[in-house]
């Protein structure tokens, strides 16, 4: 199989390659055209996974279709941006029909879940990777930034946080446990929900915002330095997760919830007057703290302790 008939097999023939709103040209020409609707801004997001740093290279490759595109779509979500259309520069190490059948059926599906149209990439030879490129289109000026949030703000995420660094224990093989503490874990870990439309509900509502990619504490840094703010997180404020405690325990769910990466759930401060709304709204929305003047970001215990960790989230290049 050459590398036209991969790409027309696989990606071109696609569901989520047919034609759809906004893109006036998709894959097979040397560029595709995106029209965004009148008044709005482009948001354009790109991340790489690659076999062996940001996945197992030999997993479920439905799974990881589906999770690569999640993982890009997340970053949409945390900027309020509508999803539009999306690349997938794929290097292989071989055209393996089985395995690319079930990556395009997993990535199709997140596709057509996220309403996002595949209109290019690129194809080449190589150890494992991908790079998807998403595009979306926002209100110009109204995108959600890391800068915003203001002193008396609540800090808030759009669900639970830990589960999918609770899950990678389990994916790496270094913890086990019964399918009722797995399979909640893994779903989180292998099919993130991008909160897409939660996004879109926070412009004019939230005063900065982004996805949870990092870990929380980590995330929540990038907020108080972009907004010169300091966040608060109150410990006994974060969501419980009962399969994440049933596997880690109290102690180590806590560090997951603060530390761990991939929950792609929106991390963002919102006056208080805008809470009940978006509550109704939104059952899985928590409080779990608030934005105070200063800088950094700091953990309490249920009596004002401060028990902030000293690593928090994940770092590439750094020791
Ligand atoms: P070029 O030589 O202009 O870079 P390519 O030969 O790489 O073009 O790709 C041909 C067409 O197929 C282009 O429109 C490109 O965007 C698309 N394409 C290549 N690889 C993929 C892929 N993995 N998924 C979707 N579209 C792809
Ligand atoms: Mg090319």
């Amino acid at each position: 199989m050459g590398e036209f008939e991969l790409i027309r097999r696989y990606f071109a023939a696609a569901a989520c390659a047919a034609a759809s709103e906004g893109v006036a040209l998709g894959i097979g020409d040397d560029c595709a055209l995106l029209t965004p609707a009148a008044g709005q801004q482009l948001a354009v997001s790109t991340d790489t996974l690659v076999a062996g740093v940001h996945f197992p290279a030999l997993c479920d490759p439905f799974l990881l279709g589906q999770r690569a595109l999640a993982v890009s779509a997340s970053d949409l979500a945390g900027m309020g941006a509508a999803p539009l259309a999306f690349t997938l520069a794929l290097t292989l190490p071989e055209a393996d029909p089985d395995w690319l059948e079930a990556f395009a059926r997993g990535l199709n599906r997140m596709a057509e879940d996220c309403k996002l149209a595949l209109v290019g990439g690129d194809t080449t030879r190589g150890p494992l990777s991908m790079t998807l490129t998403v595009f979306g289109q926002v209100p110009a000026g109204q995108a959600l930034t890391r800068a915003g949030a203001r002193v008396g703000d609540l800090l808030c995420v759009g669900g639970p946080v830990g589960e999918a660094g609770g899950a990678l224990e389990l994916v790496l093989g270094r913890l086990a446990a019964e399918p009722e503490v797995a399979e909640p874990l893994l779903a989180r870990y292998w099919s993130p929900q991008p909160q897409l439309a939660l996004g879109q509900a926070l412009r004019g509502r939230a005063t900065a915002a982004l996805d949870v990619s990092d870990g929380l504490l980590a995330d929540c840094g990038h907020i108080a330095r972009a907004s010169g703010v300091a966040l608060v997180i109150e410990a006994e404020r974060l969501p419980v997760s009962e399969p994440l405690e049933a596997l880690l325990g109290a102690e180590r769910a806590l560090q997951a919830k603060l530390g761990a990466g991939d929950d792609y759930v929106i991390a963002f401060t919102l006056p208080p007057s805008e809470l009940p709304a978006l509550q109704a709204q939104w059952p899985a929305l928590a409080v779990i703290g608030r934005v105070e003047a200063g800088s950094g970001v700091r953990v309490l215990d249920r009596s004002g302790h401060d028990i902030t960790p000293r690593q928090g989230g994940y770092l590439h290049f750094t020791e």
